[in-house]
């Protein structure tokens, strides 16, 4: 650049560190730098040249760090914080599950504090997308509106009564549909949009068992004059399979399909119990899955994922809201995928990278905005820690990420141009605040669930 052009403004520059792009050539920069304006990256390449051409009132020194985009977080319900470290003993499922503080037993007061401690971990782990649904979602909304995540939210649509569930038992009530309906229309109203469209809003119904054949036709009426994606779980049980089975003669998939939800905007979680018979069924409809190889490892499963992704279905990574790190969930997806490939090495890091950024941001019809780092994307990005003993030898970036690193690598989260995590600090709010809010509900709804917490004396 001749010395007589100015370097143009921009808001912040993340100067010098190693950047894996994740664009399409796998573009990676040694010594680079990423200028970004607003909410978007303006320059990203070699350090001397960006800082040459750009100039910034922030500079955050990135030298000797590793940098990459955030990660994409396709399926979570932050409330259910509350039975974290607790059902993984006691049940398949919290919806199923009887005796423990749950959904329909919370005040949103509740559900909002525990949302604010599932938000801040996630992206303390690096997840700067984050799909949340739940009762409540106006609360969730707010607390990633607050924290700074982008989050696509919706609320929890069923209407098989929840009380009945815990004892296996499906009694639907048409009140509870209109009820939950409801909520994701005043959600819809409320949040759609928010914040330039950091915070959008879908539509969940909870699954094909908790929700009859006329609950889901009325969610596929209601979503089609809208964008976005469908969140649901499927072949989560056989419980599922049965119940849907009974009801209808039709297979999960089949149900859905029937109620006009089985396309290209959906994402199911789970898919574990799939007849195979409904591979070309998910796989021509284009549905993508969200992969959830910790939670489903922790009931003794494992999806079959390649069967599926074989036949046309996409895969997306979530944690379901029982750990909020991605990067575990990465190093799960290809173990447990192995395992049941008896041994096989079926999937490379590369692989569990690629669905914990660019394809969970293109199943969310954002993969033009985030997923990637480029120009014109958002700024939404991750620093880690390469002076942590478990993050070296960088060789080649991915193989260390997925095989050794954790979320507690993260030093620095930037989501829209923002920094909401600096240094491993939340810039928000008060992240310690957040997790003693969490964990004084959480003390209180147990103890009512019968359970005394150890950090209580039996007399306090
Ligand atoms: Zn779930």
């Amino acid at each position: 650049m001749p010395p007589d052009i100015e370097p143009a403004a921009c808001d912040l520059i993340l100067s010098g560190g190693t950047i894996l792009t994740l664009d399409a050539a796998d573009t990676v920069h040694a010594d680079g730098a990423i200028a970004v304006r607003g909410r978007d990256i303006v320059a990203i390449g070699p350090r001397e040249a960006v800082e040459a051409a750009w100039t910034a009132p922030r500079r955050m020194d990135c030298a000797g760090r590793l940098l990459m985009p955030g990660l994409v977080n396709v399926h979570n319900h932050t409330p259910l914080m509350i039975t974290r470290g607790m059902i993984e003993d006691l049940g398949f499922a919290p919806m199923f599950t009887p005796g423990i503080p749950q959904g329909h037993r919370l005040s949103e007061e509740e559900a909002s504090l525990l949302a604010r401690l599932g938000v801040y971990e996630m992206l303390r782990n690096g997840c700067t997308t984050i799909v949340d649904f739940y009762r409540y979602p106006q609360a969730l909304a707010r607390a990633h509106a607050e924290l700074g995540s982008r989050a696509v939210i919706a609320g929890r649509v069923h209407d098989a009564d929840p009380e009945e569930l815990t004892r296996r038992r499906y009694v639907y009530d048409s009140a509870l549909a209109r009820e939950t309906l409801a909520e994701n229309a005043d959600l819809i109203a409320a949040f759609d949009g928010y914040d330039a469209g950091r915070i959008r809003c879908d539509w969940a119904p909870h699954a094909p068992d908790t929700c009859s054949d006329a609950c889901l036709r009325e969610v596929a009426d209601l979503a089609r004059g809208q964008g976005g994606n469908i969140h649901t779980h499927l072949c989560q049980s056989p419980i599922e399979v049965e119940q849907v089975r009974a009801r209808s003669g039709l297979t999960p998939p089949q149900a859905l399909d029937a109620a006009g939800l089985l396309d290209s905007r959906l994402i199911a979680a789970h898919c574990i119990h799939v007849d195979p018979q409904d591979y070309d069924l998910m796989g021509s409809a284009g549905i993508a899955m969200a992969y959830t190889p910790i939670g489903n490892a922790k009931t003794g499963r494992i999806a079959p994922v390649l069967d599926l992704a074989a036949a046309g279905t996409a895969v997306t990574l979530c944690t379901d809201t029982f750990s909020g790190d991605l990067f575990e969930a990465m190093r799960w997806a290809v173990a447990m995928q192995r395992v049941r490939a008896n041994g096989r090495s079926v999937l490379d890091a590369r692989t569990a990278l690629r669905w914990a950024t660019q394809a969970g941001a293109e199943r969310l019809g954002l993969g033009d905005r985030i997923g990637a780092l480029t120009v014109g994307r958002r700024a939404d990005l991750l620093v880690l820690d390469t002076d942590a003993p478990g993050i070296a030898p960088v060789i080649d970036g991915y193989g260390i990420l997925v095989w050794s690193a954790n979320g507690g690598h993260v030093r620095s989260v930037i989501v829209d141009g923002r920094v909401v995590i600096e240094d491993g600090r939340l810039t928000t709010a008060d992240g310690p605040a957040l997790v003693r809010e969490a964990q004084a509900v959480a003390e209180r709804l147990w103890r009512e669930a019968g359970r005394r917490p150890v950090t209580r004396r039996a007399d306090a």
